[in-house]
């Protein structure tokens, strides 16, 4: 069944994610690109050509004509940076004479690269830099390896010196992404992020879903992740100073009454393309969790060849847009439902039953909206 409320336009793009390299030179051992069984990064060009920038820059410059609302471009993988100095100078570019300000442009990169050379071109085009760290060297190092199974904190700590240490890149630093690791202490992993100076910190669960669980969930009903993030929420709300963090920001604001500005919670939806090395277009890219090629299209559709237009107008996009309210029966009786909005949709996937499933993460999320609510409760006592 869908819920009737699907918030936004459907053919107003939020965020455009674009896959820029296909490879990466860390080997994280939860990374959903290469190690959930989906191959299809292989086919992919190493890099994206100029050819296919300079198209994606036309098409999304239209785009934005078009909906004449801003949105924003995220430099992704694989590994962004492996682009190099000189190509992603021409890339951001090419990218911001098509989308002024207030369009944003941004970079999700695991921080071993940030070069002077490379910050420097961040710092001509004004792009947003986020860099992934999991917490305090033994967390992060449990999982974010290179290739020689080497850890990489040492080196993504460096990068972000790098940045935080020039005045003109400092403001650039939008924020650390962790991949929580349900067997950490979340008090270190929340002092760790935030001693990177970031202003915001985002928290990610581990993929998984009804047929495979999520690393450190023991069963379906456990509560690993709903504990721990009970936890962090705890700490977090015992900061005097604390930076923000998107995920329990977006569900208290939901709690209240308010609305997420991020996709993963909540009942709004989010126009998010995904676009590959080689110009593909595909679905948000996580979906790769539930099985191979959940994240493509039945028809290849191609920026190169298609115009964005005719895709945003297809029926096959119409059906992605709301694949995200495409809910369970449990999901529409829950009293929890504004706040969880079912999940992402990943993680609703089992063999049998395809995604008309809640999230395998429903007994943590009821566990930490509970405590959410019993938490903001006492607080709003206190103050009166
Ligand atoms: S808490 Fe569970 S049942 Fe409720 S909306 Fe979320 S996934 Fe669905």
């Amino acid at each position: 069944m869908t819920l009737a409320n699907s918030g936004n336009d459907l053919r107003t793009l939020d965020t455009v994610l674009l896959k820029v390299a296909s490879r990466c030179n860390l080997d994280c051992g939860y990374c959903y690109v290469y190690h959930m069984g989906d191959e299809a990064w292989r086919d992919q060009p190493k890099l994206m050509s100029q050819r296919v920038v300079d198209r994606v820059a036309e098409a999304l410059g239209a785009q934005y004509r078009r909906q004449q609302s801003p949105f924003s471009v995220v430099l992704h993988g694989g590994e962004p940076l492996m682009l190099g100095a000189a190509r992603l100078d021409a890339l951001c570019k090419a990218l911001r004479s098509a989308l002024p300000h207030p369009c944003g442009l941004h970079v999700q990169t695991n921080g071993l690269l940030l070069t002077d050379e490379i910050i420097d071109v961040f710092v001509s085009y004004d792009v947003g830099i986020s860099v992934s760290v999991d917490g305090p060297a033994e967390v992060h190092d449990r999982f974010r390896v290179d290739h020689r199974d080497r850890g990489s904190y040492t080196r993504v700590v460096q990068g972000i010196a790098r940045l935080t240490a020039r005045a003109d890149a400092r403001p650039l630093f939008a924020g650390v992404l962790a991949v929580i690791d349900p067997t950490s202490d979340p008090v270190d992993v929340y002092a760790a992020l935030k001693a990177t100076g970031s202003p915001s910190i985002d928290v990610l669960v581990r993929d998984g879903n009804w047929d495979q669980l999520p690393f450190g969930k023991a069963s379906p009903g456990s509560t690993e992740y709903g504990d721990w993030l009970s936890r962090l929420l705890r700490v977090y709300l015992a900061d005097p100073t604390p930076p923000r963090l998107r995920l329990l920001d977006d569900m208290m604001r939901l709690l209240l009454g308010g609305s997420a500005q991020k996709e993963g919670v909540g009942t709004t939806d989010y126009g998010i393309l995904v676009i590959e090395p080689d110009g593909r277009i595909d679905k948000n890219d996580t979906l790769k969790v539930a099985h191979a090629a959940a994240d493509q299209f039945e028809r290849p559709w191609s920026i190169l060849r298609d115009a964005l237009e005719t895709f945003l107008d297809n029926p096959a996009y119409d059906r992605y847009y709301r694949q995200q309210h495409d809910l369970s029966s449990t999901c529409l009786s829950c009293p929890d439902l504004t706040v969880c909005g079912g999940g992402m949709v990943a993680h609703r996937w089992r063999e049998t039953s395809g995604f008309d499933n809640p999230t395998i993460f429903c007994a943590d999320q009821r566990r930490l909206i509970a405590n959410m609510r019993g938490l903001l409760r006492q607080m709003s006592a206190k103050a009166a």
